[in-house]
């Protein structure tokens, strides 16, 4: 009675992100209502294991008592802060300083934002503030990959190079440009990694070229691209589009929303390629989902364009009420704790390894066409003929079949719109966790055959 109630209610008042409206109508919410470790329970009382922590975000697991309790401490003390007007809060002035320390050299300047679409254009707005304040008031195109994801804003929208966000949403905008993901499996010079990395080197200098180094701002870049499925450009790419930035002059940022907090492995996937972007911004890990909080890092060099511009003495006009909200401050501080004191980084390197072999082991499945991962992020592409890498037809509604097989078998897994399956499993796993992810999926998969 009382679960028939709220699934009518969900239909008939709550719109659902990124879900088509009429659909959700027919089929109701799958609703949620607690959660312990990698383990999610909805009103239904079915145990479903999250194999995507929430949305890529709840790295630590659910259920950390801890964190509660420094929400609970914070909230009691001090709920809300103003970061506007030379106020400040101390978890907030701790995290900035916690983030400094954990990111990748030269990164000194924190700016919170509410998430990772906020982050996305609170970059933006910075490095259009700074060719203006720097004097080079052209150079205001921005340049991203095709299949990236950079939220949902109208910017950020726009920036994202999948159909689905520019679709009957006007954008992208005249000033955002993509060149093609590096995508190893479907490449057009096939999947030689140097290969690889030298034609996304090529296509952001054939874009560049045709636009004006001297009008374009930055190219932005998640460093693997976890909505488009999950594509991991080979190991050096990063480094050669950081690389290829500054040759052009054209600064680069790095959008670790998805990739940062040890999804791959290091704090910071920039990391693992001794990468250091002119900006970096991040979200969902910095607190695990607990609260929302995203930030930019910004290097000095962007930070004192601004600060030293013509105005100086004038409010800088951007901000966010929540900017550096204490409670999500406080929550993100305890997070950095559990991944780095708590062992939690060091337990997601230590489940890599049989992540990696549960990826490979599907690679022989009927459906299989391609796995891919690093870290503790996979995709598995589903095609209908291997030899030809043939997608699904869509009138088959296969992400849809998917979907309900995996609840089923109560496990919840990303199944994109092209048939790829995204894993995400929270970094804390345990090895019989991890056992039982790859058992469900592959039960799964047998299901949809
Ligand atoms: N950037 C990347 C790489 C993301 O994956 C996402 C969200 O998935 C965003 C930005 C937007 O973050 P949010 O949904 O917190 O606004």
């Amino acid at each position: 009675m009382y679960s028939n109630h709220l699934i009518e209610s969900d239909r008939n008042h709550l719109i659902h992100p990124v879900t088509a409206f009429r659909p959700h109508e027919r089929r109701g919410a799958t609703v949620l209502a607690s959660g312990k470790g990698m383990y999610l329970r909805d009103i239904e009382g079915n145990e479903l294991l999250d194999a995507f922590a929430g949305l890529w975000c709840v790295n630590v697991g659910y259920g950390h008592e801890s964190i509660v309790e420094a929400a609970a401490a914070q909230m009691r003390r001090l709920p809300y802060a103003t970061g506007y007007f030379h106020f400040a809060n101390e978890p907030a002035i701790r995290l900035a300083e916690r983030l400094v320390e954990l990111s990748p050299p030269g990164l000194d300047r924190v700016f919170f934002t509410l998430g990772g679409s906020d982050a996305v254009d609170s970059a933006v707005r910075f490095i259009v503030n700074y060719y203006n304040a720097t004097g080079r008031p052209a150079k205001k195109h921005f340049i991203a990959l095709d299949k990236g994801y950079h939220g949902s804003s109208t910017t950020g929208s726009g920036l994202t190079g999948l159909p689905a966000f520019h679709r009957d949403f006007d954008v992208p905008l005249p000033w955002q440009h993509h060149i093609p993901a590096a995508y190893p499996y479907r490449s057009p010079v096939g999947s030689d990694p140097q290969a690889v990395i030298d034609r996304s080197v090529a296509d952001l200098r054939a874009k560049v070229a045709e636009l004006g180094a001297e009008n374009v701002a930055a190219f932005f870049a998640e460093p693997v691209q976890g909505s488009a499925g999950v594509i991991v450009p080979p190991p050096g790419w990063l480094k050669a589009m950081r690389d290829t930035c500054t040759e052009l002059d054209i600064l680069f940022v790095a959008d670790e929303v998805i990739t940062g907090f040890g999804r791959t492995g290091p704090m910071f996937a920039c990391e693992t390629e001794g990468v250091s972007p002119d900006l970096m911004t991040m979200a969902k890990g910095l607190t695990s989902g607990y609260a929302p909080m995203g930030a930019v890092l910004m290097s000095d060099k962007v930070y004192s364009g601004i600060a030293d511009g013509p105005r100086p003495e004038l409010p800088i006009g951007h901000g966010f009420t929540y900017s550096g909200h204490p409670v999500s401050a406080a929550v993100g501080l305890e997070v950095l704790r559990l991944y780095t004191e708590g062992g939690i980084l060091a337990n997601a390197q230590e489940r890599a390894p049989r992540f990696r072999e549960g990826l490979l082991d599907l690679q022989d499945h009927p459906l299989v066409g391609n796995v891919r991962g690093v870290g503790l992020l996979g995709g598995i592409e589903l095609v209908s003929d291997k030899a030809e890498k043939t997608r699904f037809d869509p009138a088959l509604r296969l992400p849809e079949r998917l979907t309900n097989a995996a609840y089923r078998n109560g496990i919840i897994f990303r199944a994109f719109g092209d048939g790829t399956i995204g894993l995400a499993p929270a970094i804390s796993c345990g090895a019989d966790d991890m056992d039982r992810l790859f058992a469900r999926l592959r039960k799964t998969l047998n299901d949809v055959l």
